[in-house]
């Protein structure tokens, strides 16, 4: 008996401190929102154009830098491959996992994992990584959205923005799908934008440009970057 109302109490006891603890660490692992948006090239003056190399130098230059978070699980993505370009789901399909393979080729870790297609919108936070064309406003190609909590990434989404013109051969007047997407997983890997002339031909340079696919490959600096954060 006496037994029964010790562990009662004890009980009772765990109740009280999980009630009280419980919403005290629900909020902080809150997941923090990071957006980071992709301008096209000279919208916003941040760049001066005159220190660019003339020539692709990507392979030689080692200049990366890191965000202070990242996935520590691989990041299993799906696609929303619906569009009004007249794409096929599987040539949209293709193009992102080439961008993604791009990152994960470069380390013995896998960084991405191809789940399917999705009917799911990116910028939500819902429990699924999604990359989808969705409105956004003029100026920014796409945007990518990290949901973050003490620097390990919980959701990423990357939404490619409507407001232009998309292509899958890197076509004039037209964003190339590829070379968006394989700078965009570049911010899932944890890594950032770099905003000097010299970094130019980085994949993870600031800036991007119409009809534009030579992001598509990785720079020296890129893969330093993700070795950096996902070992070699
Ligand atoms: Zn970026």
């Amino acid at each position: 008996m006496a037994k029964k109302i010790v562990s009662i109490l004890m009980l009772s006891v765990i109740i009280l401190l999980s009630s009280i603890i419980l919403p005290l660490s629900t909020l902080a692992f809150l997941p923090q929102l990071t957006v980071i948006e992709w301008s096209i090239e000279l919208s916003n003056g941040k760049v001066t154009i005159y220190a660019i190399s003339s020539e692709d130098d990507s392979m030689s230059n080692p200049d990366y830098k890191l965000l202070p978070y990242h996935w520590y699980t691989t990041a299993k993505y799906y696609v929303n491959p619906s569009n009004k370009y007249g794409f096929s789901v599987s040539d949209v399909v293709n193009a992102i996992k080439a961008s993604a393979e791009a990152w994960d080729s470069q380390t013995s870790a896998q960084v991405f994992n191809y789940m399917g297609t999705t009917s799911r919108s990116a910028g939500r936070y819902d429990g699924y990584n999604v990359i989808s064309w969705g409105r956004y406003r003029a100026g920014v190609i796409a945007v990518t959205y990290i949901w973050q909590v003490g620097g390990r990434i919980v959701e990423t989404d990357t939404r490619l923005n409507t407001y232009y013109k998309w292509s899958l051969n890197g076509e004039a007047g037209k964003m190339d799908v590829q070379n968006i997407m394989t700078h965009e997983f570049g911010h899932w890997c944890g890594l950032d934008d770099l905003y000097d002339d010299k970094d130019y031909w980085l994949t993870m340079y600031g800036y991007a440009d119409f009809g534009e696919t030579y992001k598509r490959t990785l720079g020296y600096g890129d893969i330093l970057g993700l070795q950096a954060v996902y070992g070699a």
